[in-house]
């Protein structure tokens, strides 16, 4: 038996009717906040990811699905969409005219981490990316249409986390001093974060590993260090949330390399731990740096199958049954009952029936296992009669159901019952 790979994982019938509806959730909101959906390749040259994330991240270092094409040239399943989504706007010079593009996207992601629950090689992200504005009011409005897109997908207890990064301005001071922090504290730190400290010192914040987390306690923090425009950034970004309360949490650094300014994590407090179900921020170097103008960006990802893991953690999902579901008694009446759930399904109903004849005991079984509203039972004394038995499946109801109406009536009346 071939399987599939690991931390590559199938998406069944039961669980995709979850992502439906956070799909058409997010496309519905998306649309009301006046966001255009993009869709770009999910291969592309490495050197693109590799200049945009950045050397020094966890995702370039160890995690990329990376490959030689035919030609030798490095290409790489994408470990994030913001990299593409930037190539294409600078490619198709969409950000010419100074005008906003507000963009989202949804689709996998790859990256090679060990799977474990929650977290896979294969994963979905919605991403949200805004370019052509550096105004505060648009990192506010993202962290509003995040904090909302959760709330209205039926996640509960959602607790937004902001911190600033400064600029390059304000950074290379800071980061110079966090170093000489760190220089102090090697001892305590993990493998990773003991080559970090110099390289990236900014990820030894972000750190899980709980001696990390101790060493860092009384770091110098980028928000004591923010120069005057940052400062007048942060606080109206704050001042705009409107009534969403939010958490400044100076240790939120993110993993990728082409933050500046806003940083951001939606968090949720529900099953008692705190999970990053989406976060994002500010990139306003990172067109430039990848060949483009120079353009001020801001953006954010959500996590989809963590989202879908604890929406279904949190509470059953209603899915509608079909509106008739046709039973078969003999094979005469078969093929005339596959004609008539043919045309009523094009008529606009929602319509099922078994393939073959069986016993009206286990059809009207099948009907209500799929919560099938009607059943309209046809077999050799319908058809002699020229009508079938329609049955209404809460009331127990029956009515007659004459076979010689237009689809279209036929609908119409199933629809009614007529009992
Ligand atoms: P990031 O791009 O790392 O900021 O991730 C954004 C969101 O994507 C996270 O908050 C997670 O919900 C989700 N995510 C990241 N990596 C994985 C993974 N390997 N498997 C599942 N979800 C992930």
């Amino acid at each position: 038996m071939i399987r599939a790979i690991r931390g590559f994982k199938d998406i069944l019938p039961g669980e995709a009717a979850w992502w439906q509806r956070i799909e058409a959730e997010a496309r519905r909101v998306m649309d009301r906040f006046g966001y255009q959906e993009a869709r770009v390749p999910v291969v592309e040259r490495t050197e693109l990811f590799a200049r945009s994330i950045g050397q020094d991240t966890d995702i370039v270092e160890k995690e990329m699905f990376s490959f030689a094409d035919r030609h030798g040239e490095s290409l790489t399943l994408r470990p994030e969409a913001t990299a593409g989504l930037v190539r294409a706007v600078i490619e198709h010079n969409l950000a010419a005219d100074g005008r906003p593009l507000k963009f989202f996207l949804m689709g996998p992601m790859f990256r090679y981490e060990r799977p474990q629950k929650g977290r896979q090689r294969q994963f979905h992200q919605l991403n949200v990316e805004v370019f052509n504005v550096a105004e505060p009011l648009i990192d506010a409005e993202l962290i509003v249409l995040l904090d909302h897109f959760l709330s209205t997908a039926g996640l509960s207890g959602v607790e937004i986390h902001l911190n600033s990064l400064g600029c390059p301005a304000c950074r290379p001071a800071y980061r110079e001093k966090l170093a000489a922090f760190l220089r102090g504290k090697m001892d305590l730190l993990c493998p990773d974060c003991t080559r970090r400290a110099e390289a990236n010192p900014l990820r030894v914040l972000d750190c899980k590993v709980p001696t990390c987390i101790e060493a860092v306690a009384d770091a110098p923090r980028t928000l004591d260090a923010l120069c005057p425009a940052c400062q007048t950034h942060f606080d109206a970004v704050q001042a705009a949330m409107g009534g969403l309360e939010v958490v400044v949490d100076p240790n939120l650094v993110r993993g990728l390399d082409y933050y500046t300014r806003t940083v951001f994590e939606a968090q949720t407090t529900d099953l008692g731990g705190q999970n990053a179900v989406g976060g994002g921020g500010r990139y306003d170097a990172l067109v430039k740096t990848l060949g483009g103008p120079d353009i001020p960006a801001v953006g954010w990802a959500v996590g989809l199958e963590r989202l879908v893991m604890l929406l279904a953690e949190q509470g059953g999902l209603e899915t509608e049954g079909p509106e008739l579901f046709v039973a078969v008694l003999d094979e005469t009446a078969l093929a005339r009952a596959f004609d008539l759930v043919q045309s009523l399904r094009r008529a606009g109903l929602k319509a099922e029936m078994d393939y073959a004849p069986a016993s009206l005991k286990s059809q009207l079984r099948r009907a209500g296992k799929m919560q099938a509203q009607r059943v309209l039972i046809m077999g050799p004394d319908e058809l002699n009669r020229g009508a079938g038995t329609l049955k209404d499946m809460v009331s127990g109801a029956q009515s007659d159901l004459p076979l010689n109406l237009t689809a279209e009536a036929m609908a119409e009346r199933i629809r009614q019952g007529g009992f």
